[in-house]
Order: C-alpha cells, then structure tokens, then sequence
C-alpha cells in the first residue's frame, strides 16, 4: 500500500537520501532505523508529502503520489501522520482533535468515527478533555486516533514514544502495533531504537549515511546481519 522507489534526496552536497526503495503491505507494520543523521525522518517526511521529491518516486495504494510531476499535498494522501511536530492542537478538545481530519463526514459518521476511533485507543472517556490535562501516554493514545480516524491507507509515524519513560513506552508499544493492524494500515515507523524496532516491526529496514543497508523480518536482521554495521546496531538489545 506504501511503496517509495529510487528515493533520493540532498541537501546542498549532503545526500541525506540515497536511491532507497521499499515497499509496505496494507496491514504490515514496518521499521525504518538507525541512527541520528541517517535520513530517517526526511525519508519519512517523503512519503508524507511534507518534502519535496527530488528525484524518484512515492506511491499509495497503487496510486503515483510524487514522482517529480505529480506531488500530491499531505492532505490528499491516504496518510495518517504521528509525528512530534504534529502534536494535538492545544486549544481544542479532544473530541475536536480527533475529528479535524473528519470534515467530509456527517455530523452523526463523523461523532460515530469519533467515538469509535477514541474507544480503539482505550479514551473514549476523554471526549471533552483538553490536552494539558492528559498524560504524555494519553495524549499520544489521542494522537494515534486523529492519525488513524480518517481510515487512511498508509501510516506515518516519527519516533512516537521518544517523550514517554519506559514502562509506559512498553505497553503502549504493544496497543500502537495492535491498533494499527486492525486498521489495516501499511504502516512505516521511525526510529532509532533497535529494542523498539524488535519488538514492533514485522520488519525492519535499516539505514545508514541515506541508504537502506537491510531490510528483513526482526529475526533475521539480528541473526543473519549483513555487515558489521548491522550487526554492532542489533549488539545493544537483549
Ligand atoms: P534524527 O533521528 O536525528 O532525526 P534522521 O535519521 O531522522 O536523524 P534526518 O533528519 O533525515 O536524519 O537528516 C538526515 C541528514 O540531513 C542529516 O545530516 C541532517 O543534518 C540533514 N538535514 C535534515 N534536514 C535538513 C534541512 N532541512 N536542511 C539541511 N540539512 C538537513
């Protein structure tokens, strides 16, 4: 349902990056890691429309959305975003927040989807609540929701838990996986955590200086790493 090929991308001389291909199934749930600086969240920022393609191309649900003549808008991509500066809008409640990407529903879908999205991620209690007064775990739960509301085809998520400590950072790794795949969602998530990416993906693509170095199923990636690199990166997780 997601598919980005030949993906390349500078800034000035810097090649942040370079020629990456992968493709995501609708319902799989993918991770993109490595460390800082290795073009994650710009890659991510790709498919999201959020950056411009320089050269390539990005497709949804089987559906050119860039390719250097077309560059559909984020708001016309089947995509869902979590991203940290894609945080819920203070001033509205949260009801509100989950129901913005609604607008072309009815009022009564559009309350249905809200109640219905918000009880997914176990708030639907908080319908009136407004941000401030929410944990950092609710309101990522609430983010999830607005992300997911709208029924996208493709989820986009950039170190989402990176503000949570670590027990609440498990349990709400296990709801976000499961969430997402009752949706049906391609999802491909950001992150530079190795335990994170183990634990979530169905696979992982790792990167390093703009491109994809390798890319399979958790298991395979930690017993059968293809350089050093990879190997070293999958050292630190027991
Ligand atoms: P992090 O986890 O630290 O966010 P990342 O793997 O997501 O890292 P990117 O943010 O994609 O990496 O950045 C890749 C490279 O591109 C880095 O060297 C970064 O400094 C550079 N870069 C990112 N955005 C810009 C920009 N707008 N202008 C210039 N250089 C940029």
């Amino acid at each position: 349902a997601l598919s980005l090929e030949n993906v390349s991308h500078n800034f000035g001389n810097l090649a942040a990056v370079n020629d990456v291909s992968l493709s995501i199934e609708a319902g799989e749930f993918v991770c993109l890691l490595g460390p800082s600086g290795c073009g994650k969240t710009t890659a991510l920022r790709i498919a999201a429309g959020l950056e411009m393609l320089q050269s390539g191309r990005v497709s949804m649900a089987g559906k050119v959305v860039s390719d250097g003549k077309v560059d559909l808008p984020p708001e016309e991509r089947s995509v869902g975003l979590v991203f940290q500066d894609y945080a819920l809008f203070p001033h509205l409640s949260v009801g509100k927040n989950v129901a913005f990407g609604l607008k072309h529903l009815g009022r009564a879908e559009r309350r249905t989807r809200v109640l219905e999205t918000l009880d997914q991620v176990g708030m639907a209690d908080y319908l009136d609540a407004y941000p401030h007064t929410l944990s950092g775990g609710q309101q990522q739960r609430v983010a999830l929701a607005r992300a997911i509301a709208p029924r996208p085809r493709v989820v986009l998520l950039d170190e989402p838990f990176s503000g949570l400590d670590v027990r609440l950072r498990n349990q709400i790794r296990d709801e976000t996986v499961r969430v997402l795949k009752e949706n049906g969602a391609a999802t491909l998530m950001v992150t530079h955590d190795p335990e994170e990416a183990m634990f979530m993906a169905d696979r992982i693509a790792i990167m390093r200086d703009g491109r994809i170095v390798q890319a399979g199923p958790p298991f395979e990636l930690y017993s059968r790493p293809a350089d050093s690199f990879v190997a070293h990166f999958f050292g630190d997780v027991n």
